[in-house]
């Protein structure tokens, strides 16, 4: 790859189409409304136990998958969608988008989102950055395959996992998006039990947990709808 400068990474969209990327940290639905968002996965380890947590609470969540990831242990992407999950796009090898060029970065999400429409049958709307990295290029990417780009408002680690989930519990509000993992580094029996902690104390609190798309449909505060 060329040297650039900071000002040479600009992405050049061509045609007449519009071409806009809506980035979203969070949604201010006027219903008791969230979604929780699981990245980095599948992985047999720690995608059945999230499975079976959802199920258990009857909560809807949001997987941002890794395409190779997923190539490799697609029975748990057939599973999540037949659950009513929803799939999205996280890259095909958890690339950082701002350390490729447009037509990597165009390939990786291709990539994943051809599997993610062979495995389940849909075509995934939504991409996470890893990382939360992007910039003109990777916008333009998303704005190509015409997808919202979700980053989050609340984070569940594995390290601190009580701690966050009672930061989460405090801070919670409709439209909060939270982000927890099942692959990478992050994912253990304690993130897993807070887990569980977390959608059953929310749902007590009168919280459901949809879809994220379905947390963008629904209307905002004063009736409009949140687009
Ligand atoms: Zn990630």
């Amino acid at each position: 790859m060329s040297a650039e400068g900071p000002t040479a990474r600009t992405a050049r969209p061509e045609g007449p189409a519009a071409y806009v990327a809506r980035v979203t940290f969070r949604t201010a639905p006027s219903a008791r409304v969230v979604a929780l968002t699981i990245d980095d996965g599948p992985t047999r380890e720690w995608t059945p136990q999230v499975l079976r947590i959802l199920r258990q609470h009857g909560a809807k969540a949001t997987f941002f998958v890794v395409g190779e990831r997923a190539q490799a242990a697609p029975r748990w992407v057939v599973q999540a969608a037949d659950a009513g999950h929803e799939l999205a796009n996280h890259t095909w090898a958890h690339s950082d988008l701002t350390q490729n060029n447009e037509a990597f970065d165009r390939d990786s999400l291709e990539r994943t989102h051809e599997l993610l429409v062979h495995l389940t049958g849909r075509a995934p709307s939504l991409c996470r950055p890893p990382y939360g990295r992007i910039d003109s290029v990777g916008l333009a990417v998303c704005a190509g395959l015409h997808y919202g780009v979700m980053l989050w408002s609340n984070h569940v680690t594995g390290s601190n996992a009580r701690g966050d989930v009672d930061t989460t519990l405090r801070h919670a509000s409709p439209g909060s998006i939270v982000l927890a993992h099942d692959g990478g580094s992050e994912p253990n029996a304690s993130l897993m039990q807070q887990l569980d902690r977390l959608v059953a104390s929310m749902k007590d609190a009168g919280y459901r947990f949809v879809t994220v798309s379905e947390l963008l449909a629904a209307p905002a505060h004063g009736g409009a709808a949140a687009t």
